[in-house]
């Protein structure tokens, strides 16, 4: 007991997982030199909502928090496909969005790529299949990398995009 009360008095209530917080340091490290090399310090995403409960949007949100500090690896939500190397896609693919989804992947510039973000894209959400749902994403674009979850949590979005920068 004596232990724990010498511990609190050094170092405070911690309620930081500090395990997690050096697993995200080595994957931050790994982001950092991955978009130096292959994307010379700066990769653009276009997130694009093709019919989604926005719970996906709301974990990308908290990529840009003072925590994840995602801009600071080099990695920058933009808000036009023509500034973009990369789509992040989530949503179901409804019939009224796959147009303007497939309209926003013609105007990113080349080379481009795809990735899947949540269960929704890959048909794996608790959703029918109706006439109204066009997913899998998989069957409209060439799909690089899926990021999977529901939603994914921000931790696993940033291991999801590492594993991405490794495979391209
Ligand atoms: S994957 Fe889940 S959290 Fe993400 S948009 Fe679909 S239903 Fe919502």
């Amino acid at each position: 007991m004596i232990q724990f009360w010498n511990k609190r008095v050094k170092e405070g209530i911690l309620t930081e997982d500090t395990a997690l917080d050096k697993e995200l340091e080595a994957i931050k490290r790994e982001i950092k030199e991955n978009v130096k090399k292959k994307f010379a310090g700066s990769l653009a995403i276009r997130m694009v909502d093709s019919g989604s409960c926005n719970a996906c949007e709301a974990e990308c949100n908290a990529l840009s928090n003072p925590y994840y500090d995602l801009e600071r690896l080099g990695i920058y939500f933009v808000a036009s496909p023509r500034h973009a190397d990369v789509m992040l896609l989530n949503g179901l693919m409804t019939f009224n969005m796959t147009p303007h989804v497939l309209d926003a992947y013609k105007q990113i510039p080349e080379p481009k790529w795809v990735i899947t973000l949540g269960a929704c894209p890959v048909m794996e959400a608790p959703f029918e299949k109706t006439f109204a749902v066009k997913a899998p994403a998989a069957d409209h674009l060439p799909v690089a990398h899926h990021i999977p979850g529901c939603p994914p949590e921000p931790l696993e979005i940033i291991r999801g995009l590492l594993e991405f920068l490794k495979k391209i």
